[in-house]
């Protein structure tokens, strides 16, 4: 089952009715119009601003496949929400108050991060205790930790009977960490709670001090509570339209302040979710992202160095040529293409849409391709009028560049010496090339990130010697356990100090099949191989998965 099919089916109604789509996960729409295409989505609405609950949209969260999810796509994002495993669109709220730095730092007596203690409560590996029977309620939606400003204030009113102008000093002070105003309040707060005796004088000094300490990190509840339902809806897309989720990231992904990173990470994501992502399609004439809604594809444009009024120079020619011809675009020979539109398109851009497969319709290796458009490219203006007028698409450049490189009294349509010798010397070149012309995966996986920031093809991995890689990213996040050994190149590294003071490492890696991240380098294992374990690096990891964790633990690193 692969496209939309992979997502549900669609359950055809009687008569004119076009029924409903079924996804797996019990999320139903009416049908409105047929797929565009075999595999894709029939056409439906979502309610934007009404996404049901769905198991589905949970599921994709504790997974922490949170690339493009508002608010949780950093690794941190991605981190945190896989270890909460959110269940409700208030806990996803919570997310963005406790990722944020002051959380992270804030410890708790025995030296736990609020974050931490936030997630083991949630996922009941502690006990939610109260510290008072008066703060159970108002802590209750956040397992008793103090994580919004709206329960500090809560607190104000109820264990010191502040009013809603002392309640907000109290925000304000505390926020501000203004140490002559925080005096102010403590004394208004412990005077008010000796007053209401709700809780003893100790209690409200013990309560005074994680008030102040929350200072540093709380965050509003209001504020939190949007960026959850916009993270829920992202989420929600992702999950139930994967294929204009990705065109449309894709597509913005320009505007990001890593436009390759943010590309690389969004592709590899794609790749895991099973939706192909292509290379552009010089038929298309697509200038950006595009969509056909089963596959994206990027547009002319996205490669580098490529502006559009190359591809509207192009449309030109083609438009003028489809009438010559008296057939579209899309039924043309690689041939016919040159010699009817190679001299519009220019050097750059044609040799960029080349490298990253814009012409793979046509059959033949990229090698080959730019062999012959460098030897075509080499024409006169005269001598390509000539070879348009004189030689068929359908017998090959080579033979074209023999024919117009004749002198002209013996019928070709070099105008002197020097045009023959160039001319003869290019079909020679064409003839036989000096350097092979395969595709080697290497080269194709450099060309692709060069131009497009992103090897979609294949990877730089797969030009290495993979003989002893038994297992790729993508069978051993789908489960694999045993004795493994990865092929992959090294996209992020993070290192972090243990309790003891010793450095290990988590990786972000990727190969053919998708990227992952949480590869888990121990002490040990990182003061051994620090040096190969590189940024970029094509390595192979030898080791298996954390039996207590989802991540991959790395025993022995071989440079590949
Ligand atoms: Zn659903």
């Amino acid at each position: 089952v692969s496209g939309a099919y992979a997502l549900g089916e669609w359950v055809r109604g009687p008569g004119e009715d076009l029924g409903v789509f079924r996804y797996h996960c019990g999320c139903e729409y009416r049908v409105t119009a047929p797929p565009a295409k075999e595999g894709a989505l029939p056409y439906f609405e979502f309610d934007q601003d009404n996404f049901p609950i769905c198991r589905a949209t949970f599921a994709l969260l504790a997974s922490g496949r949170t690339k493009g999810v508002f608010q949780l796509e950093s690794s941190l994002g991605r981190h945190w929400t896989k270890r909460l495993r959110p269940e409700n669109a208030d806990q996803i709220g919570a997310l963005g108050a406790i990722l944020r730095p002051g959380c992270l730092k804030a410890k708790s007596e025995d030296g736990v991060s609020m974050t931490e203690r936030f997630c083991r409560r949630k996922n009941r590996e502690e006990e939610a205790e109260a510290y008072h029977p008066a703060l159970a309620p108002i802590l209750s939606s956040t397992f008793q930790v103090i994580t919004y400003q709206e329960q500090l204030m809560r607190m104000g009113k109820e264990l010191a009977g502040f009013d809603l102008v002392e309640v907000d000093k109290l925000r304000k002070a505390v926020g501000k960490k203004d140490q002559q105003e925080l005096a102010k309040v403590k004394t208004l707060f412990l005077a008010g709670c000796t007053r209401l005796g709700i809780v003893t004088d100790e209690q409200a000094a013990t309560i005074w001090g994680w008030i102040e300490k929350s200072g540093r990190y709380l965050f509003n509840r209001s504020h939190s509570q949007s960026y959850g339902l916009l993270g829920y809806s992202t989420a929600y897309l992702k999950t139930h339209d994967p294929v204009s989720f990705f065109a449309n990231w894709l597509y913005y992904a320009k505007d990001k302040s890593d436009p390759r990173e943010e590309i690389s990470e969004l592709v590899a994501d794609a790749k895991l979710l099973d939706q192909p992502v292509e290379p552009p399609d010089i038929r298309d004439l697509e200038e950006r992202v595009s969509t056909d809604m089963v596959a994206v594809r990027f547009g002319l444009c996205d490669v580098r160095e490529v502006g559009p009024s190359r591809v509207e120079k192009l449309r030109r020619a083609a438009e003028a040529a489809e009438a010559v011809l008296g057939r579209p675009l899309r039924e043309w020979t690689w041939e016919e293409f040159l010699f009817h539109c190679g001299h519009e398109t220019g050097h750059a851009a044609t040799t960029g849409w080349i490298a990253v497969g814009a012409f793979r319709w046509t059959g033949k290796k990229r090698a080959r391709l730019l062999n012959e458009y460098r030897a075509w490219a080499k024409l006169t203006e005269a001598e390509r009028k000539w070879v348009l007028a004189n030689c068929r698409p359908a017998d090959g450049v080579t033979a074209a560049l023999r024919a117009v490189g004749r002198p002209k009294k013996d019928g070709g349509g070099a105008a002197n010496k020097n045009r023959v010798a160039l001319l003869q010397g290019e079909v020679k070149f064409l003839e036989d090339p000096p350097a092979s012309e395969a595709d080697w995966p290497n080269q194709v996986a450099a060309d692709e990130e060069h131009y497009l920031g992103v090897a979609l093809t294949c990877s730089r991995v797969e030009a290495c010697d993979l003989g002893e890689v038994n297992c790729t990213c993508k069978e051993f996040l789908a489960g694999r356990v045993g004795k493994l050994a990865l092929g992959v190149r090294v996209c992020s590294v993070r290192v972090i100090k243990t309790k003891k003071g010793d450095k290990m490492a988590f990786l972000s890696v990727e190969d053919a099949s998708c990227g992952m991240d949480d590869v888990c380098v121990f002490p040990e294992a990182w003061e051994r191989y620090e040096g190969v374990l590189r940024v970029n690096n094509n390595v192979l990891l030898r080791g298996g998965k954390d039996p207590k964790k989802d991540s991959f633990v790395v025993d022995r690193v071989y440079q590949l």
